[in-house]
């Protein structure tokens, strides 16, 4: 099923503004759409829209061809599973997933073949008759979604379905999702506050800060080509490092004059129109090369090593006092506080307007 928002706007009532503002939006059908951002930014109230639980005060919004604004929760044919997913604890794990179509008379034979089926999916098969009491956090919420599953919804919500669950599990268990949504072949939508879960899982994100929608794209668009300074900030660990300075003749030059890199020939086309302006660099950690280089040099001074195994992240102060983390082949030695050489690589730099923070090249 496909999702389209027409310019989608939600003002509770008693609250002066907005929460949602202006969305526009498809989701195509079978995708993997991650709602990304930082907490009360919105996500839930964007996602219970959809679901039908929070009335839309603006716009349109369709399934397929099909306006849904005035439609209920169980005309919409979705299933929705929640970051607390309640179970009943007195039921059996069967039972649990069971209660849905039972409340809605569904026969006998229909219901244990879906039960089945979806347990065979989730390997929950093992413990259909435990309680829930005697299952494990990860099962239960395998438990929860084979609950929303035995519906075969249309559209698929979830709301940080895994934020309750330890960080071992919670990696297992968003590769498992990923697996899950390729065998269901279902339009799913997925609410998160972690970059993580959403560069890993997604096969599209949507990126909102206060309520409304930063970037939409694929995970390596985010990463590759952030949208402005806050997706900058937002996707991508560590952090993108961020320099403020000017574009003059050609070259960026630092606040403090410590960076000055001449960027490539694309990105100096981009540029042309900000020569004399306000300009921000970012580059990634890993785009730091070792040794001088003979331009985009900078002189660093390993604060902190952090050994990653593969890569050693270190933490660094540059000669005017400003921060930055670089990334290094793990087989590499450095010890704290030894002044290094680096240069930046051209092929890795981002610019941002300083003055909107909309990416420039
Ligand atoms: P997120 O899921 O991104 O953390 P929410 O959608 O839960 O964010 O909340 C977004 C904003 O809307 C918050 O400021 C929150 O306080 C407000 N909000 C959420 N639910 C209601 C409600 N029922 N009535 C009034 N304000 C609400
Ligand atoms: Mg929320």
């Amino acid at each position: 099923m496909e999702i389209k928002l027409v310019n989608v706007g939600k003002k509770y009532e008693g609250r002066e503004n907005f929460t949602i503002r202006h969305i526009n939006l498809e989701i195509d059908d079978k995708d993997f759409c991650v709602i990304l951002g930082p907490s009360g930014c919105g996500k839930s109230t964007l996602l219970r829209m959809i679901a039908g639980l929070n009335s839309i005060t603006e716009g349109e919004m369709y399934f397929g061809d099909r306006l849904i604004n005035k439609v209920e929760p169980k005309d919409r044919d979705i299933a929705m599973v929640f970051q607390s997913y309640a179970l009943y604890p007195h039921m059996t794990v069967y039972d649990n997933m069971a209660f849905s179509l039972a409340m809605r008379k569904e026969r006998k034979e229909v219901i244990h073949e879906r039960v089945m089926e979806a347990a065979e999916i989730l390997q929950i098969t093992d413990y259909l008759y435990s309680r829930p009491s005697d299952i494990s956090g990860g099962q239960r919420q395998r438990v929860a979604l084979g609950r929303a599953m035995v519906r075969k919804p249309s559209v698929f919500l979830m709301d940080e379905p895994l934020s309750n669950l330890d960080a071992k599990l919670r990696e297992h268990m968003r590769v498992e999702l990923v697996r899950l949504h390729k065998s269901l072949n279902t339009t799913s939508i997925y609410v998160t506050h972690d970059q993580t879960e959403a560069m890993t899982m997604a096969t599209r994100i949507v990126l909102l800060n206060d309520g409304q929608i930063q970037q939409v794209g694929k995970p390596e668009e985010f990463y590759n080509r952030p949208a402005n300074l806050f997706v900058a900030g937002f996707i991508g660990s560590p952090t993108m490092n961020t320099f403020s300075g000017h574009y003059r003749n050609g070259k960026f030059i630092s606040e403090n004059e410590n960076i000055i890199v001449t960027p490539n020939a694309e990105d100096q086309a981009a540029l042309a129109p900000f020569e004399g302006k306000a300009v921000h660099l970012g580059i990634r950690s890993e785009r730091f090369l070792s040794g001088e280089g003979d331009d985009g040099k900078i002189k660093a001074n390993v604060e902190v090593v952090e050994m990653l195994g593969k890569e050693k992240l270190l933490y660094c102060k540059l000669s005017d006092g400003s921060e930055c983390t670089i990334s290094q082949p793990g087989y590499f030695e450095y010890a704290p506080d030894e002044i290094h050489n680096f240069h930046l690589d051209k092929d890795g730099l981002h610019f941002f307007d300083s003055e909107s923070s909309e990416r420039i090249n």
